[in-house]
């Protein structure tokens, strides 16, 4: 038997329940090539879906029972009600489904039990989006075979909903954006605005280029608050502009801006209204000339969020650093800050080298070993078998 891609969530489906599943969906993880703390400003974000995928084997029970199960870790099977689902009935990664589950049961869609193996390759806390992976390959399944039918923007509403109001974490549309709508060899342009999206051409292996994570490991405890205080920073710099959101000021408004508001607030305005703009760049460099165009930008978003937003950290900065001395033709953290994942992205010929240099400079500050992943841009969720 052929070892694609689905074989694994298989092998799993047969020894944890027996027989064969109805079918195997995908839904990959992501990552934001550019545009950071525009999202909830209604501006604009660039990511795209990753060769890191989450495998769901499903089928349907009669029974409104649903059994999961995940190669990763040692829960062994996990079972619910389809009837009265709520936060406080599923624990661990559960909540992913059945959020999901909920989510479509509040769109009256009748949702049966199903019995599910989980098999990802997308690395849990990496800043890559496990979570959202699992979420819109379940949707994807369960919109086929309860045969809702929804289209995309349903489902990225769907999943949205699942996040916010059952498993609690207040997120947008970025992440379940880029992991349905993906496209091999493509970015997603997409406003946060109208929620409007754009598949943009970015075939960085075409390119000769690499996108190489690297994931910090690192999480700094302020970043909660760290988070919070920046949105309001940006809640505050749009009143006193007037404007709805910070999506409605222009790189020409700076200059008078500056002297309207404190230093750190005009600061964080000028990271997301120049931030807005390097995303409208890169798509138009990306269209005019391709990936291999675009590093300068990363390079201005990384000082932007190190500089103004202050949401970078040693180790992000490190990272950056050291791909970039090592041939990266461009470099930023990646995600809400404060730890978390940098990209890079460098020419194949000297992927070695970077992944060293990076390791070399880690250890040489004493910082904990990172974790280096290359990821292409892929397809986004959708039926394998
Ligand atoms: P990420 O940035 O990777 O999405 P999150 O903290 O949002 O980080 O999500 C990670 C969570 O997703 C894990 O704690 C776990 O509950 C769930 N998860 C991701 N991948 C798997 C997997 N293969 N098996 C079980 N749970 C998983
Ligand atoms: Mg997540």
């Amino acid at each position: 038997m052929s070892a694609g891609p689905a074989e694994r969530a298989i092998g799993a489906f047969r020894e944890t329940f027996g027989g064969e599943p109805d079918g195997v969906w995908a839904g990959p993880g992501r990552v934001n090539l550019i545009g950071e703390h525009t999202d909830y400003n209604e501006g604009f974000v660039l990511p795209f879906a990753i060769d890191l995928a989450a495998r769901v084997a499903l089928r349907v029970r009669a029974d409104g029972v649903i059994r999961l199960f995940s190669t990763a870790g040692t829960a062994g099977v996990t079972e619910l009600d389809i009837a009265g689902l709520d936060r406080e009935s599923a624990a661990g990664w559960s909540v992913y489904p059945a959020g999901v589950v909920w989510a479509l049961q509040e769109r009256g869609i009748d949702v049966p039990g199903f019995d599910l193996a989980l098999d990802s390759t997308v690395p849990l806390g990496s800043g890559l989006s496990s979570s959202h992976a699992i979420e819109c390959a379940v949707a994807t399944a369960l919109n086929e075979l309860t045969g809702a039918g929804l289209p995309t923007s349903d489902l990225v509403l769907a999943t949205q909903r699942a996040e916010n109001a059952f498993v609690g974490a207040p997120t947008g549309i970025l992440d379940q954006s880029a992991s349905l709508r993906g496209r091999a060899g493509h970015a997603i342009f997409l406003d946060c605005r109208d929620q409007s999206a754009e598949l943009v051409p970015f075939d960085a292996p075409a390119a000769g280029l690499v996108t190489l994570v690297v994931d910090t490991r690192v999480a700094h405890s302020h970043a909660d608050g760290g988070y919070a205080s920046r949105r309001a920073a940006c809640e505050l710099g749009a009143e006193v502009l007037g404007v709805k959101a910070l999506r409605d000021v222009s790189t020409g408004d700076l200059d008078e801006a500056r002297g309207l508001m404190d230093d750190v607030t005009f600061r964080r305005v000028r990271h997301v209204v120049t931030e807005d703009e390097r995303v409208l760049d890169t798509v138009a460099a990306l269209r005019a000339s391709g990936p291999a165009a675009i590093g300068p930008l990363l390079d201005a978003s990384h000082a932007s969020m190190r500089d103004d937003f202050e949401i970078s950290c040693p180790e992000l900065d490190t990272a950056v650093e050291a791909a970039r001395a090592a041939g990266a033709i461009g470099a930023r953290m990646t995600g809400g800050g404060f730890g978390g994942s940098a990209i890079a992205l460098v020419p194949a010929d000297d992927e070695a080298r970077a992944r060293s240099a990076v390791m070399a400079a880690f250890a040489e500050r004493g910082f904990r070993s990172p974790r280096l992943f290359t990821v292409s841009p892929a397809d986004g969720a959708r039926r394998l078998v």
